[in-house]
């Protein structure tokens, strides 16, 4: 269906950014690509509409380029979930570690109804903390997330088990 292929190529790798020793996997060439892009999102549509899901969420700033097109496909409502000071209140908040530091998400809770199955997407999970404190931030907020999916998924640093029971869905995962 060329959802694989499109993830396959159109990831660039960049050593030593955004430190040295990090092998970025940057997701610009798919977006410049849309044949590509739009099979990405088309996908991402699809899977929202077999979940039942009501709501596609996006991490903040990659995770929007992908859910807001989903959601709009898929006829579904877009819930950014943005990095900390960015929101009006009322939001929620939740503070989690990196591999060096600490960052926090907020998501405004007043589009969030209560009990919706939403779907969670973001380019690339890599040790799991931001999606997993997405997901504690949806689920605060009353929703249900009825799957998460990335792009990419980077076995060899251990995200998927961060998620806990949620379901995981990788359009590719690299060992
Ligand atoms: P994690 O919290 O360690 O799983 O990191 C995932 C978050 O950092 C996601 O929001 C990604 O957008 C970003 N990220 C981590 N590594 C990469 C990468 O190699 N390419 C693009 N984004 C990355």
């Amino acid at each position: 269906d060329g959802v694989a292929a499109a993830v396959a190529t159109g990831f660039r790798d960049v050593p030593d950014f955004p430190r040295p020793g990090v092998l970025f996997k940057d997701m610009t060439p798919l977006l410049a690509d849309p044949v590509a892009f739009g099979r990405v999102t088309a996908a991402l549509a699809g899977l929202a509409r077999d979940l039942e899901a009501g709501a596609v969420a996006g991490i903040e700033a990659r995770g929007f380029m992908l859910a807001a097109p989903a959601a709009e496909r898929a006829g579904l409502a877009f819930w950014p979930v943005r990095k900390a000071g960015k929101l009006p209140p009322p939001v929620l908040r939740r503070d989690y570690d990196l591999e060096y530091g600490t960052a926090a998400l907020e998501l405004a809770t007043s589009v969030v109804r209560p009990g919706e199955r939403v779907l969670l997407v973001d380019d690339v999970l890599a040790t799991g903390g931001t999606a997993r404190a997405a997901c504690e931030l949806l689920e605060e907020a009353g929703a249900q997330v009825a799957a998460v999916v990335v792009l990419l998924e980077l076995g060899s640093l251990g995200g998927r088990p961060q998620l806990g029971d949620r379901p995981l869905v990788a359009l590719r995962t690299l060992p």
